[in-house]
């Protein structure tokens, strides 16, 4: 079979010309090129590259009986996209288009691959389709339309704008004359009854329906071979979504307040705290990227209680802000996002910066191994002596613990009896103060350090307070350390 005869053939079909050069093993790039040479030249259809010269004249009226129009209608498409408001909002690089077109266009394909087989025989390729898929060629085009009139990058890319059209074709007739060739291959049986075309999808499609798994007298009894010009005219573009890329943004919070809570605190519809450090950040990045802060989520390396300071270099937290307008986070502006976040008093941010999805895993990860560094200021009904500290000596290499879940917490999470390893241990008199003494804890991450101290009416063994036999009282506690080594520093500058 040569590209000649083919090309002949398929044009008394009347197939538009991109479907033509798809059944002509051309490559993506070669119909490309032929694609926008075409267009140049508006009006008339013939297009010549290099020696090979094509000529398609066809009448502009006649749907493509292989696409059923989607190329032919893809300049008023394309344009309506790019004339399209929202796209003007997103400041990213680069964009991507996805396409859902439905089983009809499969089906057609299918009826001209055995159309082909039958009018060439011997010549055409039974095992895989001879056309470079719809799909393929139209995201490709679309994608290019796009970039070259938006001026973005050519390359798929997550961080990019993501514009999904979906495309539909009211015509159902070839979709239930299938089922009449292969009754079974559906598996399910309430198709008939419901008329849901969805039921066949694209994958049980293509592994049941090809030339060499069906019986082509029978296939031919139901469908067309070739496909028929539609009656109901060309497929529609139903509706188009342009969304942002999903970013990433990680940085290290320090809690200043003894009275913040780290998300919305809302128990029965009435809120706890007013404030929350995940608004408290949310609110100064959000609005940059163009979203609510409501629609982020907040993802931090455990947390804190509400009357725990978190102090040192910070927890890791990780703000996921999905439909982002912009793909970049320049260290100025970062710079400034910190320095309004630090004025609250309440939270500071440093180190904030754009992270890739994978990275997430650090976060995820450092969660059961890391440990964590605690200074707590306690009281005893007792004066601190020398036994007392004798006693926490003994201690100071640490020790394990076993921990039923705090009676504090049981409202909302399981009982289990977890162990815990503290690592080290830390006693400190206080200055005229003959009752106080400091502790510094080094635990494994998931300990719950108010009942480490207190021991939590026994339900924590041993506690600090079984360990010098008498009862201590937390007054305040902040957390000094995670070793979590993440996000890596960035030195964010406001420009002066
Ligand atoms: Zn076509």
């Amino acid at each position: 079979m040569t590209s000649l005869e083919i090309r002949e053939y398929l044009e008394k079909l009347e197939l538009c010309s991109i479907c033509i050069l798809r059944y002509q093993n051309e490559s993506i790039e070669n119909i490309i090129i032929l694609y926008t040479a075409q267009n140049n030249k508006n009006e008339t259809m013939d297009t010549s590259v290099g020696t090979d010269t094509i000529a398609i004249k066809r009448s502009k009226k006649s749907i493509c009986i292989a696409c059923l129009g989607i190329f032919q209608s893809m300049e008023t498409v394309s344009k309506n996209v790019i004339e399209d408001s929202n796209l003007r909002n997103y400041e990213c690089n680069s964009l991507y288009t996805s396409v859902q077109i439905p089983i009809e266009l499969l089906v057609r394909e299918l009826s001209i691959w055995i159309a082909l087989i039958q009018t060439f025989p011997g010549k055409v390729n039974e095992d895989t389709h001879p056309g470079i898929p719809i799909k393929d060629v139209f995201k490709t085009l679309f994608n290019r339309k796009l970039c070259l009139a938006t001026n973005r990058q050519m390359e798929y890319n997550q961080n990019g704008i993501m514009i999904n059209l979906f495309y539909e074709f009211m015509d159902c007739d070839n979709i239930d004359n299938l089922l009449a060739v292969k009754p079974l291959s559906f598996g399910n049986e309430n198709h008939k009854k419901s008329k849901n075309v969805s039921v066949i999808t694209r994958n049980l499609f293509e592994k049941h329906f090809y030339p060499k798994n069906l019986k082509i007298d029978e296939y031919k009894k139901h469908l067309a071979v070739p496909p028929k010009l539609p009656s109901n005219g060309p497929i529609k573009l139903t509706r188009y979504l342009i969304s942002g890329p999903t970013i990433f943004i990680a940085g290290r919070y320090r809690k200043l307040s003894r009275d913040l809570s780290q998300t919305p605190w809302i128990i029965a519809g009435k809120r706890m705290k007013e404030k929350s450090i995940q608004e408290l950040i949310s609110c100064e990045i959000c609005p940059y990227f163009g979203i609510d802060d409501k629609e982020i989520s907040f993802i931090s390396s455990g947390r804190e209680d509400t009357d725990v300071r978190m102090l040192g270099k910070g927890r890791p937290f990780v703000l996921q802000i999905p439909d982002a307008k912009k793909s970049s986070l320049p260290k100025n502006i970062a710079a400034e996002m910190q320095s309004r976040i630090d004025s609250t008093k309440l939270v500071s941010v440093q180190h904030l910066q754009l992270i890739k999805r994978e990275e997430l895993i650090h976060i995820k990860l450092g969660e059961e191994n890391k440990k964590k560094s605690y200074r707590a200021l306690c009281i005893l009904k007792t004066n601190v002596n020398a036994e007392i500290m004798q006693l926490l000596l003994n201690k100071s290499d640490g020790f394990l613990v076993q921990q039923k879940t705090p009676l504090r917490v049981l409202h909302r999470r399981p009982l289990l009896n977890r162990p815990r390893q503290i690592f080290s241990l830390k006693g400190y008199i206080v200055k005229d103060q003959p009752k106080a003494i400091v502790l510094d804890v080094l635990t494994q991450a998931g300990a719950y350090i108010k009942e480490l101290i207190h021991g939590d009416f026994g339900r924590t063994k041993p506690s600090i307070s079984s360990i010098i036999g008498h009862d201590i009282d937390i007054i305040t506690l902040d957390v000094n350390a995670i070793d979590l080594e993440w996000p890596p520093e960035v030195s964010n500058q406001l420009d002066l």
